[in-house]
């Protein structure tokens, strides 16, 4: 740990916004690369009158900082860590960055189904393993499984489910969606999906921070951006369990196609959900008993 004053902090935090970027950005910065919470910022650390302690030194902030200025590449990889409800998930560039709205899925899983669930889930497209650590936490009578169709995601969900549910029962599965958990079609109780979902040609016209750094092929949902969301939904009700629930998460405009698809393959109680700015993010359906 390496002493600093609150006045040398405050100098260089007023310097660092010089060069551009937001205080917020920068906050979140500190907070995740030198250990300075942000919510005690303002009133503790950079009391002119106080000194504290932080983990790595300034200048070694400033200079991922700089990059970020320069590149525009997310402080989350450049970091190499994402707070995503109550844990923090080592990232990197082969997986999306988990998004807060997407915790949401965890809330409408946990409306469904309480700490003694003991069936079986899993989640389809797993990326860094978000959704598939909260399930295992919340569920920890549960057995889980998580997939993804790239390798290198799925060695950084398993570093990450390893470090942050160790005493789960997920097992690890590579291949394209309900693919290679055909042996559990028809037991799994919840499925869970935050697939790609954005039209291909709104892909180029994405922030330069999406477009130019997270994976595409976890952002581009094809034509209409329904590729992924029809073969999750059209396997579903061979998939699931009977009652088993089907969440996913689609883009702002989908709700309607998306709700309409589930009700064609059959899945029964479709409804929507909000995500934080009151937009239709998520769609639910259950696989009716005959
Ligand atoms: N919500 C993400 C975004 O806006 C996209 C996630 C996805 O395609 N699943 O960038």
């Amino acid at each position: 740990m390496i002493e600093v004053s609150g006045e040398k902090l405050l100098s260089w935090r007023r310097k660092q916004l010089e060069y551009g970027g937001s205080q917020k950005e920068l906050d979140w910065l500190l907070d995740m690369s030198a250990n300075l919470k942000w919510e005690h910022l303002q009133k503790v650390y950079l009391d002119p009158n106080k000194s504290c302690f932080i983990s790595h030194p300034l200048h070694l902030v400033s200079c991922i900082w700089k990059t970020y200025l320069s590149t525009k590449e997310p402080l989350q990889y450049l970091v190499g860590r994402c707070p995503w409800r109550d844990f923090e998930l080592e990232i990197n560039s082969s997986a999306l960055i988990p998004r807060q709205e997407t915790e949401r899925i965890v809330d409408l899983a946990l409306d469904k189904f309480d700490s003694n669930f003991d069936g079986i889930w899993a989640d389809l497209g797993t990326g860094s393993g978000a959704l598939a650590i909260s399930l295992a936490r919340n569920f920890p009578k549960a057995n889980g499984h998580a997939v993804d169709c790239c390798k290198d995601v799925l060695d950084l969900a398993e570093r990450n489910l390893k470090h942050l549910a160790p005493n789960s029962f997920v097992e690890l599965h590579l291949g394209d969606w309900w693919e290679p958990i055909n042996p559990w079609w028809g037991e799994l109780n919840l499925v869970v999906a935050n697939p790609p979902y954005i039209p291909s040609r709104l892909i180029s016209k994405l922030e330069k921070k999406v477009k130019n750094f997270e994976p595409h092929l976890a952002l581009s949902g094809g034509l209409d951006g329904l590729f992924s969301l029809r073969k999750i939904i059209e396997y579903s009700i061979k998939g699931l369990s009977k009652n088993g629930w089907l969440i996913v998460e689609h883009h702002y405009d989908q709700s309607e196609t998306v709700c309409n698809l589930m009700s064609s393959v059959g899945l029964k109680d479709v409804d929507f959900s909000l995500d934080f700015e009151n937009v239709r993010r998520f769609s639910i359906g259950r696989r009716p008993i005959d």
